[in-house]
This record gives C-alpha cells, sequence and structure tokens, in this order.
C-alpha cells in the first residue's frame, strides 16, 4: 500500500493586474492546478495557509491529475486543507503559515 499522499488540486497562483496608479501589481488567484499549468503560471502557494507548495503528477500520463502538497510539514499540520491536519484528533485550530509564500 502506497502511503497516503496530501493531494490539493486547487492552489493560488500569482498573477498581476494593472494597479489605478499606474504600472503593475500582484495578486493572488485561486486555481485549478491543471488549469495553472496550462495558463503556464509559475508562482504557487497553498490557497488556505499561504505556505510554499510542491507541484506533483505532471508528468502527462494518462490519467495523471496534476496536485499539490505542503512543502513544509508545519504547514499541513495547521491547514485546513493539509493531510496531517485533517487527521489530527487534538482538535487543534488551523493557522496560516509560519513561512507564508508572499
Ligand atoms: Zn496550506
Amino acid at each position: 500500500m502506497a502511503a497516503e499522499r496530501e493531494k490539493m488540486f486547487e492552489c493560488e497562483v500569482r498573477r498581476r493586474r494593472v494597479k489605478a496608479s499606474g504600472g503593475y501589481e500582484p495578486y493572488w488567484k485561486v486555481k485549478n492546478v491543471a488549469v495553472a499549468l496550462v495558463d503556464e503560471d509559475t508562482d504557487f502557494r497553498c490557497k488556505d495557509c499561504s505556505g510554499a507548495v510542491k507541484l506533483l503528477g505532471r508528468n502527462g500520463k494518462a490519467g495523471t491529475v496534476p496536485y499539490v502538497e505542503h512543502k513544509l510539514v508545519a504547514d499541513a499540520e495547521f491547514c485546513p486543507s493539509g493531510l496531517a491536519f485533517k487527521k489530527a484528533t487534538d482538535g487543534r485550530e488551523p493557522r496560516p503559515s509560519a513561512h507564508p509564500v508572499e
């Protein structure tokens, strides 16, 4: 049996928009991971805790759906989308990443 993986099929991607005062400003947008890849987004983070994520499952094999998982175990343990958080039985409260991707 393979170990259960944390799979999040939605993430936030960094986009740019035109500022009213001129120039651009970055902002984060929630997106489906597969769609983000098609759109060639390159900056990802967790949509719930803003923590760093790894992009996985993008090898293009039939039936493979790309997804992200937390890079930091500490994020997964306190993120509402984290596998470790969901499995915790101590009634812990979710909290944002201590090392958010800005
Ligand atoms: Zn998270």
